[in-house]
Order: C-alpha cells, then sequence, then structure tokens
C-alpha cells in the first residue's frame, strides 16, 4: 500500500468518525446548530442540494454561511416552474446555485440509448442525469446537506442529522431530519420563503415531469414519484 492511499484512508476513516460521532452528539441538536456546526468542522468546504421543491433549506444554510453553495441537479426533465424556482432562489437568497448537468443531452442520451429511457428503464435513466451528475460535483466538499426528513418515507425514518455517506466518501447531514410536515410549513411561512407552484397544484412532490403527477386523494406526499412502478428513489441517497 503506497503512503498516499494510507494517508487517504486515515482521512477517510477519520472523517467517518467525526460524521458518527457528531450524529449522537447532534441528534437532538437545532437545523441550525448543525448547519453550525458544519461550518466549524468544514468552513465553507460543503454544500447543500436542492430539488428546488422549496428555498427551507437553503435558507437556513445561508445564515450560517452567506454564499454558501447550492447545487441543483438539472436533469433536462424539470418542470418550468422547478426551473424558474431554480432562477428565484439564486436571485433572492444570498446562496451561490450551481446547476450540475449531466454528461450528455436529452438528445445524447435518446440517440444512445432510445427515447424515453425513463419509461423502460428509470434506474438507469436516473444513474445517467442524477447520480453520477451529483458523485461528480460532491467530490469538491467534504461534506453535503440534504433536506431529507424522517417524516417523507419509513426509508428515511432512521436518518441522523449527521451520517457517514459510504457511498460518496464524505460526511452527510440532514439538519431538518425531525421536521415534521408542519414544521416546514411554518418555517417557510414565517420567513415568508420561495415554494415549488406546483405544490399548491395537487403536486406532493417534485420530481422530473415524466416520472412526477400530481397526487390523488389521500396519498403520502411521495406516492406521485415514479408512481406505478416499484422505484421510490432516484439513488441519490445510498
Ligand atoms: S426521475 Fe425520471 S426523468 Fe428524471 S432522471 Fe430519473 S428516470 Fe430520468
Amino acid at each position: 500500500m503506497s503512503e498516499t492511499i494510507a494517508h487517504d484512508q486515515s482521512v477517510v476513516t477519520d472523517l467517518r468518525r467525526l460524521a458518527e460521532r457528531a450524529g449522537d452528539e447532534l441528534e437532538s441538536a437545532s437545523a441550525t446548530e448543525v448547519l453550525r456546526w458544519a461550518v466549524e468542522q468544514f468552513g465553507s468546504d460543503w454544500c447543500v442540494t436542492s430539488s428546488m421543491e422549496d428555498a427551507v433549506l437553503a435558507h437556513l444554510a445561508s445564515r450560517v454561511l452567506p454564499g454558501v453553495d447550492v447545487v441543483f441537479l438539472d436533469t433536462g426533465y424539470h418542470f418550468a416552474e422547478t426551473l424558474g424556482m431554480r432562477d428565484a432562489v439564486d436571485a433572492v437568497l444570498p446562496v451561490s446555485v450551481r446547476t450540475v448537468l449531466p454528461l450528455r443531452t436529452v438528445a445524447e442520451q435518446d440517440a444512445q440509448f432510445g427515447p424515453r429511457l425513463h419509461e423502460r428503464a428509470p434506474g438507469a435513466c436516473c444513474a445517467l442525469r442524477k447520480v453520477e451528475p451529483l458523485r461528480r460535483v460532491l467530490t469538491e466538499y467534504r461534506a453535503w446537506a440534504s433536506g431529507l426528513r424522517r417524516a417523507d418515507s419509513a426509508r428515511r425514518a432512521r436518518i441522523k442529522v449527521v451520517e457517514w455517506d459510504a457511498k460518496h466518501g464524505m460526511v452527510k447531514l440532514n439538519p431538518i431530519a425531525a421536521w415534521t410536515d408542519e414544521d416546514v410549513e411554518a418555517y417557510i411561512a414565517e420567513h415568508g420563503l420561495l415554494v415549488n407552484p406546483l405544490l399548491s397544484e395537487g403536486y406532493g412532490s417534485i420530481g422530473c415531469a415524466p416520472c412526477t403527477r400530481r397526487l390523488l386523494p389521500g396519498e403520502h406526499a411521495r406516492a406521485g414519484r415514479w408512481a406505478g412502478t416499484p422505484k421510490t428513489e432516484c439513488g441519490l441517497h445510498g
């Protein structure tokens, strides 16, 4: 084993221990305290990711680190409202929105794999248009913050406010993991934050247009994502 590899592995081990310890110690901390911890540990060497459903996490992060990078994965399949939301967040909040593109345009993907890959193989489409771009951009940071919440789904019920992201080899922050839907609504109202207009048009969760439909009465907020398929996540979160 070379010295460089051994050094890299010890850095990774230290970061993993840091994340695991913080996950326990900050369990009861507020979202702002979790984000302040990120600034103490990593300075500006971390980013927020946003699907542009709302501006809650971007707003929280901008208050502890004005100018914080907010990563938006532009799959080429977003609703116009989502792109408008991205532009509005960039204009209104003290953040730096980074739009990250897949390696192929939709036309190039269609030419290589056939049209509407999202219908035939949504896992492959997400891998090309979301997972790879996220992996690429995260190599520039030591930590990232997502807006995942335990209330989102059973699969997300055990996420910690700080955890080790083995997939990307870095620290992951879920500052609003414990927030309820009511907490989110209250924060938006208190700060007059931007919200994706599709949320008031029958959508419960906003993803790519071909894979997102309006909710039927009584459905869970994420039921409109990849409806009619077994797929429930895009693969960004482990
Ligand atoms: S959500 Fe649908 S369109 Fe978007 S990347 Fe995944 S499969 Fe493709």
